[in-house]
């Protein structure tokens, strides 16, 4: 299964004079844009969720993990030409790896190409301020848990979009609370009204087939499902294979 062509991307409004950000973002006045920076994470957080199994109003659904991210970045944008977006264009900027659990980087070129290139900390320090590259780190290390725990028997569930949306709101969450916390610590020294973030999980709320699908029986379904198709793949595959 190919799934490099799935990684999880974290979508950030990359500011459109240049693919970098401003190397401090730790001073009082970097304050108006790390609330927006929030506001930004929480819309896409709420987004993602409803395409999740805990959406009980009106779910929404994807056809696959690949038009579950571009119909969210495309809504993102929408929204982000609204007075309440308050403008910008969102991309993927860093993400991790279903196959490996590694992370990974989106590089632009000036030909608008995007190349997705292994994590390179020295980088992603040149192009991200602390607060903003911790924020994104903590996402990840969210996804790096799922994937770890999912393990090769269920990593499947990866490539099934509404547990990845599942798995998108936990992610986007634990970024949500880094960024919070360095908001508020620096409105504290500014002498700054801080932020309260709203939040959708429960904090320990696990991301497992089990837990996100909460009944036993649809998991098992889903997983007959992904083996099937799996093994469809795999026999198309070396019919092909042959052929050549
Ligand atoms: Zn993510």
């Amino acid at each position: 299964m190919k799934l490099l062509s799935l990684l999880l991307p974290l979508f950030l409004v990359v500011q459109a004079s240049s693919q970098d950000y401003p190397k401090k973002c730790d001073r009082c006045e970097d304050l108006p844009s790390l609330m927006k920076e929030l506001k930004e994470q929480e819309w896409l957080r709420s987004r993602f969720y409803t395409f999740s199994p805990w959406e009980k109003v009106y779910p929404r659904t994807a056809g696959s993990v690949k038009d579950l991210q571009t119909r969210v970045q495309n809504a993102f944008n929408a929204w982000l030409k609204t007075p309440e977006g308050g403008g910008g264009v969102g991309e993927p900027t860093m993400g991790t790896n279903p196959e490996d659990c590694k992370l990974a980087f989106f590089l632009k070129d000036a030909d608008g190409n995007t190349s997705i290139l292994p994590y390179d900390e020295k980088q992603m320090k040149q192009r991200f301020c602390k607060t903003i590259l911790d924020y994104m780190l903590a996402h990840e290390a969210s996804h790096q848990r799922t994937c770890r725990a999912l393990g090769a028997k269920n990593k499947a569930f990866l490539t099934v979009p509404e547990f990845v949306a599942a798995d998108e709101v936990k992610a986007y969450e634990a970024g949500i609370k880094a960024l919070e916390k360095t908001i508020n610590d620096l409105a504290a020294r500014c002498k700054e009204k801080g932020t309260t973030a709203t939040y959708l999980l429960n904090p320990n709320q696990e991301i497992s087939p089990a837990k996100v699908y909460q009944s036993e029986d649809k998991v098992r379904r889903i997983a007959d499902m992904l083996e099937r198709a799996q093994r469809e793949a795999d026999a198309a595959n070396k019919s092909g294979s042959g052929r050549k």
